[in-house]
């Protein structure tokens, strides 16, 4: 029942010599962080931020977010998340949606901010930098000023996570102290029997602007007392380099990094051994990659579920104990899931049953940031409507199996991509794969494979269709296979399918 910041303050006390931040040659100590956060505090207060007020971050990971994230609950106010890679037009929705008023922001940004700033609701841009000699340094340094002195409420928002937008426009989902308090706590508790506190370091290149990265990296490493290790971006060869330098225990990230990690590191012998823990999340995870990873670097990759409007984990395999890859495991402590009809959204169905995911917990958000119609459509009699299919088994693991739009129907039959994506993931020449559903005049639908091949690998159409045919029923064979360089994907890494479709519709026009 204490707002977010108090976590992070304990770890303060209880560490206060400790490493909290590591980025490239720079370190910041927990007293050190502690110190500067409260400036920032100070400096923001002063120009009258307080609470109901809104601070948009927009920022990649750097010591400067950490810093700026914190302030802004201390002064009780709320962090509008902004991804760093918003066109203009992104940026205009999201600032006016959420009405923000302060825009925290990294000096290379600004022109793109610039553009649209004044058909905004700012009154003020504080410019971070990588160099020294920005403003928010002067916010850094230490004042006489006082400090905020505001008492929060859990129930207040303390972040409007705008979702992903992998599928459509974006919403502000409002998670309150309480939810990222809870989760935290909640993510702690799967792993507590193997994470040593005051002692981990936390591979951080999943993006903080990302509620992953969010709650997962960030908030998870200040509950812990651990080091949080920031990379900007992911650039496969400089990625390896620093888990060789920094030696990482923990690395939360997503299927493509593992990926492109597995793949990188054969030719190009990087010693990965430090890692013990990973958590997978954000998209599906082939179990490939999962014993792939574990053969280069010795590590476990626990698959793990969530989703921006649950802060956002919900599912997770237990680290020690059962697991079974290819699930998404069980719901984390304090969480119910059930499988619900998809039609009716109302009646449970049996073990085994594809139907929608719904879940209930104190991670769930309030509801989407002005708008009830949205809201009414997801949370309904306590449950969040996921929009994810999936099945449970007679052990309580779960299993997605695709999402509600992306639900391919090719002649009455429901196919899921993630299927068939398995399917290609194991074939040993390809690195990359997307299936979709692509508009079929006597099918409906049929299904087609976007694949990316293993340097130098020969593969034909013909071949990964043949090889499909060996291990899937006829009807969930791609009808259509091509071949590309890479896939689009968002700022976490996840395969952007929606862009996938735009191309298609482009070219089709
Ligand atoms: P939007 O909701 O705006 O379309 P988004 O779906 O990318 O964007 P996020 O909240 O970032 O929004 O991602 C949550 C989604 O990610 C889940 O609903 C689910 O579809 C997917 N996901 C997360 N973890 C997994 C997993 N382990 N396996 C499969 N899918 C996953």
């Amino acid at each position: 029942e204490e707002p977010l910041p108090s976590l992070f303050s304990k770890s303060v006390e209880m560490y206060p010599d400790h490493i909290a931040i590591t980025f490239f040659n720079q370190t910041l100590t927990y007293r050190e962080l502690d110190n500067q956060i409260k400036n920032v505090a100070r400096s923001l207060f002063q120009m009258g931020v307080s609470r109901s007020d809104k601070v948009a971050l927009m920022l990649p990971n750097c010591p400067q977010y950490v810093i700026s994230y914190y302030a802004t609950l201390y002064c009780g106010a709320t962090i509008v998340q902004l991804n760093p890679m918003y066109k203009a037009a992104e940026l205009l929705h999201v600032l006016n949606d959420s009405e923000a008023e302060v825009l925290i922001v990294h000096d290379k940004l600004l022109p793109v901010v610039e553009k649209i700033q004044k058909q905004t609701p700012l009154t003020a841009i504080i410019t971070a930098s990588f160099e020294n000699g920005s403003k928010f340094d002067d916010f850094c340094k230490q004042s006489n000023l006082p400090l905020p002195d505001v008492h929060i409420p859990v129930d207040d928002i303390a972040v409007l996570q705008y979702t992903g937008g992998t599928t459509g426009r974006s919403k502000g989902a409002m998670l309150t102290h309480y939810n990222l308090v809870a989760n935290t706590l909640q993510a702690y508790a799967t792993s507590q029997s193997r994470t040593m506190l005051g002692k981990e370091r936390v591979l951080t290149i999943s993006p903080l602007f990302h509620v992953y990265g969010m709650t997962s990296c960030m908030n998870l490493t200040f509950y812990i007392g651990g080091n949080l290790i920031l990379v900007p971006n992911f650039d496969v060869e400089q990625t390896a380099r620093i888990i060789e330098q920094t030696k990482p225990t923990i690395f939360p990230g997503v299927p493509t990094m593992y990926i492109a990690l597995v793949n990188y590191c054969k030719d190009h012998p990087f010693d990965l051994s430090s890692i013990r823990t990973c958590t997978s999340g954000s998209a599906p995870l082939p179990m490939e990659v999962i014993q792939a990873f574990n053969e280069t670097t010795g590590s476990s990759v626990a698959e793990g579920y969530g989703l921006s409007e649950a802060s956002p984990v919900t599912h997770r395999n237990p680290i020690s104990g059962l697991q079974k890859p290819g699930s998404i495991g069980i719901p984390i402590p304090n969480t119910r899931a059930k499988i619900v009809d998809i039609a009716s959204g109302e009646e449970d169905l049996p073990i085994g049953e594809v139907g929608e995911m719904v879940v209930q917990g104190p991670q769930i958000m309030k509801g989407y940031w002005k708008q009830p119609e949205e809201t009414d459509k997801v949370l309904r009699d306590g449950w969040l409507y996921t929009g994810d299919l999936a099945k449970m088994d007679e052990d309580g693991f779960f299993y997605i199996v695709g999402r509600k739009k992306e639900l391919i129907i090719a002649s009455g039959y429901n196919i899921y991509p993630i299927e068939i994506e398995d399917v290609i993931y194991s074939h040993p020449n390809v690195l990359e794969v997307a299936v979709i559903g692509i508009p079929d005049k006597y099918r409906g639908e049929t299904v087609k494979a976007y694949v990316v091949r293993k340097d130098s690998q020969d593969l034909t159409e013909t071949e990964l269709i043949q090889f499909c045919r060996d291990n899937l029923a006829s009807f969930k064979v791609p009808r259509l296979v091509e071949f590309v360089e890479d896939l689009p994907k968002t700022a976490v890494g996840k395969i952007l399918k929606r862009a996938l479709k735009e191309q298609l519709d482009t070219n089709n026009a």
